[in-house]
């Protein structure tokens, strides 16, 4: 089967379709691929320009970490700390639709645009043999949301993501990987191991009550970022310890300026001399902690444009700068 508006793009899963797709990774594209729970949109976890595709391709407002998946536990391991808990619920349901919230290791090589800043990653083992093959030829840990337009339903089947993302060339994965609709259907669970209390942020196919069996006590914590924070949920947005001030055309006494454009002669960093937006995106984060490192009484930022990616990296810029 395959779409009548974009045939081009839906790839069957084949050995030679897989490589194709891996390819598409390996040189910094984006792709959809199935996986147990819903279609992905994938690109190289450790390539920023990469990530920041994916953002733009679903038109995200805001920039959420995103989950990263890996075929096997010994890759998981590679990038992130696991502790006796972590172990334990790993062996118990992946592969699977979990994914887990660690520190990231400091070795990780994983782009800070993933995690959105955070010093945590999500992390997942897909049940998915496909997904997991898929990971095994692209030799890099995959991020992927699920391949939809953002505020749509998540995607099941090939033709539905077709329907929901620009095409290729308009910002769209280069292509669709066709593995037949997901036999889940339901995003993966989400729980966040990096702090003592585990916290479960969003329930899916994996319950509550089958992780209580191995934690013990679980906290559920209110995903919903306009309602009030339970504990916990404090870090799950960056926002550099240094001031942040916006719109700054010039940097004040002991300010370090991250300029945007070719107006920022005084700048330590800038997000794009060429004002690309998506290389502003990708630069964000790494640029924000270096200047965060407790030598500038403040981080002034240039002004940003409102279009496209840059809605997301004014609603980060705006939430760091009010110190939420
Ligand atoms: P999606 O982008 O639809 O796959 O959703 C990913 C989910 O995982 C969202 O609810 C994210 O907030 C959550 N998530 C991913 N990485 C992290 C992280 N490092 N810390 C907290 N939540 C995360
Ligand atoms: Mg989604």
């Amino acid at each position: 089967m395959s779409s009548a508006s974009f045939p081009s793009i839906i790839v069957n899963a084949d050995n030679p379709g897989i490589e194709r797709t891996a390819r598409v990774i390996a040189n910094g594209g984006l792709v959809a691929f199935p996986t147990e729970t819903v279609y992905g949109l994938g690109a190289n976890a450790r390539d920023d320009r990469a990530v920041a595709q994916i953002f733009e391709a679903k038109n995200r407002p805001r920039f959420n970490p995103l989950i990263v998946h890996v075929p096997t536990m010994e890759d998981a391991r590679r990038l992130a700390e696991f502790d006796d808990r972590a172990e334990e619920i790993a062996n118990a349901f992946w592969p699977g639709p979990l994914s887990i919230v660690l520190p990231r290791r400091a070795d990780a090589g994983l782009s800070f645009l993933v995690s959105a800043g955070l010093n945590t990653i999500a992390l997942r083992v897909p049940d998915s043999e496909l997904a997991r093959e898929l990971l095994t030829v692209a030799q890099c840990p995959i991020a992927a949301p699920s391949a939809n337009r953002s505020g749509e339903v998540s995607p099941t089947t090939a033709e539905h993501v077709a329907q929901s993302l620009p095409e290729p060339g308009d910002k769209g994965p280069s292509l669709i990987l066709d593995g037949g609709p997901c036999s889940v259907g339901l995003e993966s669970t989400v729980v966040d191991l990096s702090e003592p209390m585990a916290s479960l942020l969003r329930p899916g196919g994996i319950t509550r009550e089958d992780l209580a069996c191995h934690l013990g006590t679980l906290v559920v914590a209110d995903s919903d970022d306009t309602a009030p924070r339970s504990p916990g949920m404090m870090t799950r947005h960056y926002a550099p310890a240094t001031p942040l001030r916006i719109n700054a055309t010039t940097a004040e006494p002991g300010e370090a300026l991250l300029g945007f454009g070719d107006n920022a002669n005084d700048a330590i960093y800038n997000l794009s001399p060429d004002g690309n937006l998506t290389e502003a995106a990708a630069n964000l984060f790494a640029m924000l902690r270096d200047l965060d490192n407790g030598t500038h009484a403040g981080i002034a930022v240039a002004p940003i444009p409102k279009h496209g990616l840059g809605q997301a990296i004014n609603d980060r810029l705006k939430r760091a700068a009010k110190k939420e």
